[in-house]
């Protein structure tokens, strides 16, 4: 019998993937292995029940992959949540629009998230640092991993997606993933003993759905409306210099309204491009945050 299931984790050539009705311990056929193809938490797959009672399928086939990220290794990513710290580290809105642009060049939506709001207080909604973000469209959520501040916003956010948290180290992504999720560090324990068979298993990407009451007669829709997280951070790298300079643009939300009216195609609205020219600079101050766009020149000028 074939069934249709997500792939939640893969430990040393062993899957679970989970099903509408319950979650099975696979192996991947040969094929893939041949075609080198890994099986990726995050995969859709299709597999052949080998034993129903023993809960035990191989993989036949990987449905194609909308987005794939080796940091963590996991596939279908429909989010990531962008965090940074409000406070320790401080803020640094530079290292935040380098995490948008890989987000963006992955293709795939980006939510910033402000950690540690706890440390200043609750005027951290309307602080200015924030602003460029909000303007840009980008959704801002407050939050407090040591208060528990903020969450349902963020928990809403993880609803019907498959979601990733990305930052840099320190801002409490750690911290998030497990108050969002308490649930989740008992369930990868039930999931690594069933695969472990005594040797030495490698750290994975897992993903765990966003269901707080664990009830095994949930089926695959159900968690996926819920949605799932992958459990490790990711997006630690930041090599950005293999952009193009003129497609990073494109990579900054708010200019791209603006990008295609520019007088020349090949502008890349730099310092030196006559404002009536280019349609982005003529959008600072205006939809355009000055703050971005000067990050952006700083960006590009590292980048050519
Ligand atoms: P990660 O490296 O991004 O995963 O960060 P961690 O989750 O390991 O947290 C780094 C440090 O920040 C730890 O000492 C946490 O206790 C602390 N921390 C995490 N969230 C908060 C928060 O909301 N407020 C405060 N004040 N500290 C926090
Ligand atoms: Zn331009």
């Amino acid at each position: 019998m074939i069934k249709n299931g997500l792939l939640v984790k893969g430990v040393g050539g062993l899957y679970s993937v989970q099903t509408d009705d319950a979650l099975y311990t696979c192996t991947a056929r040969g094929v893939f292995r041949n075609k080198k193809i890994s099986p990726l938490a995050g995969d859709k797959v299709s597999i052949l029940i080998e034993d129903e009672e023993k809960k035990t399928a191989s993989i036949q086939t990987i449905e194609p992959r909308k987005n794939t990220l080796l940091r963590p290794a996991a596939a279908n990513i429909d989010r990531v949540i962008v965090t940074m710290a409000a406070a320790q580290p401080d803020f640094n809105a530079g290292l935040l629009d380098r995490f948008l642009i890989i987000v963006a060049r992955a293709g795939i939506e980006a939510v910033v998230c402000i950690n540690k709001s706890d440390l200043l207080g609750p005027s951290v909604v309307d602080a200015p640092l924030f602003m460029p973000y909000k303007m840009a469209g980008y959704p801002v959520i407050f939050v407090s991993a040591k208060t528990e501040g903020g969450l349902a916003p963020l928990h809403a956010a993880l609803a019907g997606k498959l979601t990733v948290f990305a930052g840099p180290s320190g801002v409490g992504k750690s911290s998030l993933i497990n108050t969002l999720l308490p649930h989740a560090q008992q369930e990868v324990g039930e999931i690594s003993t069933k695969l472990r068979r005594g040797k030495h298993t490698t750290r994975a990407a897992t993903v765990n759905t966003v269901n707080a009451n664990e009830d095994v007669s949930m089926t695959l829709a159900e968690r996926l409306k819920n949605g799932y997280v992958v459990d490790t951070p990711g997006f630690s790298s930041l090599d950005i210099e293999q952009i193009p300079p003129r497609e990073l643009g494109l990579y900054f939300k708010e200019f791209l309204p603006f990008i295609g009216l520019c007088k020349f195609t090949d502008c890349t609205h730099n310092i030196h491009d006559k404002t009536e020219h280019c349609a982005v600079k003529a959008q600072i101050n205006k939809k355009i945050h000055k703050k971005r766009y000067d990050s952006y020149l700083k960006i590009m000028n590292h980048v050519v």
